[in-house]
């Protein structure tokens, strides 16, 4: 199993000299296992993910959900424009309010006049799946679960796992008072849990500026706490806050890593081979 991180940053792009190192793409990381290529999220970091994709490779491309800072890569996606190329989209059917077939929310995107040209441009073989809540997809040797998290218009953590490898995928989702019973269990084992630590604890805790809670996003401690309920091998901090620079993300690596051993933030050009 490789893990690649090509998005790692939060709510927008945040392209600039203090952002190089940890990078300014939005969310969009690629697991490879089993033979099977699969991408978390089409955030800006969507685009050099898919220049990376040969003619005729399948993609798996899985959403966590469908705010703008996960699905603005998409439009942008080359594989989806080669014909011949199959490209499946799965998002997570759920019963909240807002919810949409992921079809119709990528379609509604690429519109005049916030943009020029429609889905139908996309050439390649794009296949739509709404996840119905609950169930797995099984790929080959590759089984994908979800769980439910708590973030504003409903949010999927994902989890993969190939030949006794696994990874978990926990963003935009805000912790409660005690870990998360069903996150725990898709955590469970995992040798890697990639996790919203947008936040720190004292942003959260308003101590800094206006308190955070209820915004839908966590910390590097609860995400501790988790991989520690869990027995997760090793946590890496994801979606990282666009006003926390290079220096910022050195100082609260350093932290994390003081509060849980092999704690690590994830860089965009990172790769993880667990
Ligand atoms: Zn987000
Ligand atoms: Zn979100």
């Amino acid at each position: 199993m490789e893990i690649e991180f090509f998005g790692v940053r939060g709510s927008i792009a945040t392209a600039g000299p203090d952002t190089l190192r940890y990078g300014g793409n939005t969310s969009c990381v690629s697991v490879r296992a089993g033979g099977r290529e699969l991408i978390f999220d089409a955030g800006t970091g969507l685009l050099p993910a898919g220049n990376r994709i040969r003619p005729g490779q399948r993609v798996e491309l899985f959403l966590s959900h469908l705010h703008w800072d996960h699905i603005q890569g998409f439009p942008f996606f080359r594989p989806g424009y080669i014909p011949g190329t199959d490209v499946v989209i799965h998002a997570v059917a759920h019963e909240g309010e807002y919810f949409k077939p992921v079809h119709d929310v990528l379609s509604d995107q690429m519109r005049p006049p916030t943009f020029p040209v429609g889905l139908e441009v996309m050439g390649g073989n794009l296949h739509f799946v709404d996840v119905p809540q609950n169930t797995r997809v099984d790929l080959g040797e590759v089984e994908v679960r979800h769980a439910a998290v708590d973030h504003p218009n409903g949010c999927f953590s994902y989890r993969v796992d190939c030949g006794g490898r696994s990874v978990v995928y926990a963003t935009d989702l805000e912790h409660g008072e005690s870990v998360d019973p069903a996150l725990c269990e898709l955590a469970r084992n995992a040798d890697i849990l990639i996790y919203d630590a947008m936040y720190t604890p004292e942003e959260y805790e308003g101590e800094v500026g206006p308190s955070k809670r209820g915004w839908g996003h966590s910390t590097f401690e609860a995400g501790a706490d988790l991989a520690d309920a869990a027995g997760v091998k090793q946590l890496i901090l994801f979606h990282h806050d666009p006003s926390h620079d290079d220096e910022f993300m050195d100082g609260l690596r350093e932290r994390a890593a003081k509060r849980r051993p092999g704690t690590d933030v994830a860089r965009q050009g990172m790769i993880l081979r667990p």
